[in-house]
């Protein structure tokens, strides 16, 4: 039987519409029919405008029928996270405080995009200000896991993933601060891919933790997360945490970089907590590397253990600084019972945040008190360049990392309810994040009960063309994203 549209590769689907066998029109279409059959069951999606994504999508057929040339993403759906500016479209970032905020500017990876002929189609989901790893802190819905609707798609990316997942885009944006691509594209049997921090505009992001946050695609393929990587990636003025470094035609580099690598299997991540089956899964991957002839090595990364409360710390304590614009006066939520300044601002926070973003900027504000600066948030950015400095030795033996995406598969809705549990769910994703490398989720596999599972690969920083030859070599021999949800 053949894949309904839908669920096809971008690259595959780029191809039928260069050829003419499939018109923007007709798959833009496809992908409104998908969304209004699942998106009931779903809730990966907190806005879309069907008339808007067709017009784009005319747009396109009507380029290429005057034979202009286009890149591979021309005529493409594409949704982003709700955390994504888009020029007069809603921007929430899950949250009630920016429930009526319509952005007045496109972000920099929007208008880039724009320019590649993306039909964007669809604001996706997510937990408060990217704060959780369930999407059960939106104020909104919680998204559900096309794998399994009584369980969680990730977070905070939940929407982005579970609407591809559900064959509701083509391609998807999210965010990753401390995992928020990588364990959802890991519970939703899709590529994520967290970028090395300052390879992609931050500008027209809704900043969570800005030395933590970078954006990145959701795809099907390794193959296609390099066609979307190379639209978005490079310098940009507007972000000053930018890199100026040349961006390789990444697609071309699967093709030309075959190995055989050396891939370092830190011991850390293999202990206690860690799921049997998501073991065994993650060791059957490193077997297949093995037999394509890599050289597979056992490395250190020490400071393993203090990666979540050193997360926790400068996330925290970054978001508790960007959050405060959200005060009621200029574009934010602003409570209707408030009768003089105190109060607009004390009641419009009061109302406008969720009870996890309030948690987050009393820790936050905590750790960077001027009596515990230096006992938490000082100690925290020596114990972070602790953590760089491991994963930089390990690159002295091996070319990448491989570890688990996530300790377990999807957890069931509302199953995890104290913080320090939903926390741990970032264990193997953060370190990558603090010592800002790039990282990938891949698919490697299911447990018994169907639920997908993520192996993930750690790069060196900008090195993201090895990193992505490293994920295809794996991602091209199996074909786990072939199996699709039964919606
Ligand atoms: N789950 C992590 C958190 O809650 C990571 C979130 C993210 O990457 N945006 O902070």
């Amino acid at each position: 039987m053949s894949t309904p549209l839908t669920f096809q590769t971008l690259s595959g689907i780029a191809d039928q519409l260069a050829s003419g066998a499939l018109t923007s029109v007709q798959l833009t279409q496809a992908v409104i029919d998908q969304t209004a059959a699942v998106e009931s069951r779903v809730n990966a999606l907190l806005s879309h405008d069907a008339a808007d994504a067709l017009a784009h999508a005319q747009a396109s057929d009507e380029r290429r029928a005057a034979g202009k040339p286009l890149g591979p993403l021309d005529g493409i759906p594409i949704a982003l996270k709700d955390v994504i500016a888009v020029r007069d479209q809603p921007l929430t970032a899950g949250s009630k405080m920016l429930e009526k905020f319509v952005s007045p500017y496109d972000a920099t990876v929007t208008i880039k995009l724009k320019e590649a002929g993306v039909v964007l189609w669809g604001r996706a989901n997510c937990d408060e200000f990217a704060m959780g790893s369930s999407t059960e802190n939106s104020a909104f819905k919680t998204t559900a896991n096309p794998y399994d609707l009584a369980r969680v798609p990730g977070g905070s990316s939940g929407g982005s993933a579970a609407a591809l997942a559900a064959g509701e885009a083509i391609a998807t944006l999210g965010s990753d601060t401390g995992g928020s691509i990588r364990q959802p594209a890991a519970f939703c049997n899709v590529v994520g891919l967290k970028p090395t921090y300052g390879l992609i505009s931050r500008y027209g992001l809704a900043a969570y933790a800005s030395s933590l946050d970078q954006i990145g695609p959701f795809t099907r393929t390794v193959e296609d997360a390099a066609i979307v990587l190379g639209a978005i990636a490079g310098h940009d003025h507007r972000d000053s945490t930018s890199f100026k470094t040349p961006i390789p035609d990444y697609r071309a580099a699967l093709q030309e970089k075959k190995g055989p690598w050396k891939l370092g299997i830190p011991k850390e991540y293999f202990g206690e907590g860690l799921d049997p089956e998501v073991g065994a899964a993650i060791e059957k991957a490193i077997e297949f590397y093995r037999q394509a002839g890599c050289e597979i090595k056992e490395v250190s990364l020490p400071h393993t253990e203090y990666c979540l409360s050193t997360y926790y710390i400068i996330a925290t304590a970054e978001a508790s600084s960007n959050l405060a614009r959200y005060d009621g006066v200029r574009y934010t939520h602003r409570s209707p019972d408030a009768k003089n300044i105190e109060d607009v601002y004390f009641k419009s926070r009061s109302e406008g945040f969720g009870d996890e973003v309030k948690r987050r900027i009393i820790l936050g504000t905590y750790v960077l008190s001027s009596g515990y600066y230096d006992a938490y948030y000082l100690r925290a950015q020596k114990v972070r360049t602790l953590i760089r400095q491991d994963f930089l030795k390990a690159y002295e033996e091996v070319d990448a990392i491989l570890t688990p995406t996530t300790p377990t598969p999807a957890f069931k809705i509302g199953e995890t309810t104290d913080p320090l549990s939903m926390y741990l769910q970032d264990i193997y994703t953060v370190g990558v994040n603090l010592a800002g490398l790039p990282g990938i989720s891949v698919p490697a596999g299911f447990t018994d009960e169907g639920l997908p599972i993520g192996m993930q690969l750690i790069g060196q920083p900008y090195q993201e063309s090895d990193l992505l030859a490293i994920a295809h070599t794996y991602d091209s021999a199996h074909d786990w994203s072939g199996r699709l949800p039964e919606l």
